[in-house]
């Protein structure tokens, strides 16, 4: 519509000039009112009445072409400024209002026949020589094939631009769809192995019981008891360890300043009474003053589990053991490193062990649950984790977070 009004105002400047360069008389309330006309629909425009604009640039169109088509001879080629309308018309309301497009194109022809079958005239004749004539007759063309090009131009671009948009979205759900698939598969896994790794502690727990039943001996049925307070707790920590999976996935991201030191002083301090703990010499290397901005529930899931790690795969054929709590640090990053001399990893497995219900080692105790979720709570502080490790000499924790997360 804009562009319609443009072309309204350039024409009727370049006929002003025209006519009166070539001498040909024209009231100058004719050019004027092609100029209020512009001028109205072009306001109508800014205050968004777009339809009301629509209809009131067409309309009046029609009328103005019909009023100067038949006030001057037909060799000026006038009406073929009916083809702009027309195609303005269908450009404007497009297939989705076919009707209002079909209402106007209408218009157009019927306003047409009547030019050339009725003698009717509203304003003074515009006498032009038919010389003249051929020059009108060009410009007139002209405006109307250049307007009949763009408006197919204009949308044969919206079907292009259309269908890129649907193949970007496309795009985005075949992703999508991949990434439900990837969370469908996992969920069957984590409910076949959780459930296959909550009934082995229950069918030995149900031995040890039968077991104790039978036994006279005291000091054995002792024994069995602590047998099956160890099955509890390795139920007990799988257990905490979904609760773990499941808080991460559902509840919101927190902000807070951590400070490094402290924190990872607390978790060890949490884990004092660990099996194999006590052996085990703790080497600090974090500055007392570092703060990390980030969700301290989520960042003690990630350290608990690579610090209990270290202690549980420790290795005892050892005559020391350690652990290495380390930081290095930039404005935009920190790097925090769990290390230790323990049992260390095979190289060949040693890129499963974030998988969900991984062991590298036979005798792991756990669930194999850990990594994974430490990937998974990382993944939402926007931190990664890579290993390094060397079986019987060690491993090598390197996590990065952001030092602000956004
Ligand atoms: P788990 O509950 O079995 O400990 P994790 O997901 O925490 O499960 O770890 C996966 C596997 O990676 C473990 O079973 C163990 O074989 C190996 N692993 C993890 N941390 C260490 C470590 N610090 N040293 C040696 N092996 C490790």
């Amino acid at each position: 519509m804009k562009h319609l009004n443009i072309l309204v105002v350039v024409a009727t400047v370049a006929y002003a000039f025209l006519d009166k360069y070539l001498g040909i008389v024209v009231e100058p309330y004719v050019y004027i009112s092609f100029l209020l006309f512009a001028a109205i629909n072009g306001t109508l425009l800014r205050y968004g009445y777009v339809e009301m604009a629509k209809v009131f640039g067409l309309v009046l169109f029609n009328v103005m072409i019909f009023i100067v088509a038949t006030s001057e001879p037909f060799s000026t080629g006038m009406y073929l400024q009916y083809v702009t309308a027309g195609s303005v018309a269908l450009a404007l309301y497009g297939y989705e209002q076919w009707k209002g497009a079909l209402l106007f194109v209408l218009l157009s022809l019927i306003l047409n026949v009547i030019v050339f079958t009725s003698e009717v005239s509203f304003i003074p004749w515009r006498a032009v020589e038919s010389d003249q004539a051929n020059v009108f007759f060009v410009i007139n063309t002209l405006i109307a094939a250049v307007v009949s090009v763009y408006a197919f131009m204009f949308y044969s671009k919206i079907n292009y631009e259309s269908e890129l948009a649907l193949k970007a979205n496309e795009n985005i759900i075949r992703n999508q769809n991949a990434e439900l698939l990837k969370a469908n598969e996992e969920l069957d896994r984590f409910v076949y192995s959780a459930s296959h790794d909550l009934r082995s502690p229950l069918a030995t727990l149900t031995g040890l019981i039968n077991l104790s039943k039978l036994e006279k001996d005291d000091a054995e049925k002792l024994k069995y008891l602590d047998l099956m307070k160890e099955r509890i707790r390795a139920m007990d920590s799988f257990i905490s360890e979904i609760i773990d999976y499941s808080r991460n996935s559902r509840v919101e991201v927190k902000k807070e300043d951590v400070n490094a030191k402290m924190f990872l002083e607390s978790i060890a301090d949490d884990l004092r009474y660990y099996a194999g703990k006590e052996s085990i010499e703790i080497h600090w290397e974090i500055p007392e003053d570092l703060v990390i901005v980030t969700d301290l529930s989520r960042l003690k899931i990630i350290f608990s589990n690579l610090i209990s790690n270290a202690i549980k795969y420790h290795d005892p054929a050892k005559k020391i053991s350690w652990i290495k709590l380390k930081t290095e640090s930039d404005i935009q990053e920190i790097k925090i490193i769990v290390e230790d001399n323990g049992i260390g990893i095979n190289k060949e497995l040693k890129d499963s062990i974030f998988d969900m219900f991984y062991r590298a080692h036979e005798h792991s105790t756990g669930s194999g649950l850990g990594l994974y979720i430490v990937k998974e709570t990382l993944a939402k502080l926007n931190g990664k984790i890579v290993v390094e490790s060397s079986e019987g000499e060690g491993s090598r924790f390197l996590v990065t977070l952001p030092a602000t997360l956004k």
